[in-house]
């Protein structure tokens, strides 16, 4: 069958960036399942993948609008080290929860340490980069009533509960 919505779509993929470093895979020993449809892979690579079928191979890159989008200099602040908990070490990489200016919670991650400040990046890690996936289809099925109502994949490469 082909790559429709309401499908569960079985995938093996590498994801590179554009100097070609490898940032993300799946294989088909331990391969990435999702419902198609739900937003369960960035929007531009469910575009690509819509109407594919089994043992299809593509090469999909997407600009940074298509996938995390622009980086946001304007989400980069540079925090007081007194701001955080004195009794943890802090480096670049530690991914921390923050207020943003109206209450809500955000994820931010850590890119820079020095002594009178912390400088954190609210943007997705990804953002501003083209990604660039070589994926294959390896399963498409129609997906269970019980996966349509929890909205996700139930079994290999998905929840297992
Ligand atoms: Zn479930």
């Amino acid at each position: 069958m082909n790559i429709a919505d309401d499908c569960v779509v079985t995938l093996a993929y590498t994801l590179r960036d554009d100097a070609g470093e490898v940032l993300d895979s799946a294989t088909a020993a331990e391969p990435f399942a999702y419902l198609h449809g739900r937003r369960g892979v960035i929007a531009g690579l469910e575009r690509e993948l819509t109407g594919h079928a089994s043992g299809d191979k593509l090469d999909v890159s997407l600009a940074p609008e298509d996938a995390y989008g622009e980086h946001n200099p304007a989400r980069v602040q540079v925090v007081p080290r007194d701001r955080f908990p004195s009794d943890i070490e802090i480096a670049p990489g530690m991914m921390f929860q923050a207020s943003d200016e109206h209450g809500g919670r955000l994820a931010v991650r850590v890119t820079e340490v020095e002594d009178d400040g912390v400088t954190v990046d609210a943007n997705h890690p990804l953002a501003g980069q083209t990604l660039h996936f070589a994926v294959e289809v390896l399963d498409v099925r129609q997906a269970t009533a019980e996966e349509l109502t929890h909205g996700h994949v139930h079994g290999a490469g998905g929840h297992q509960h």
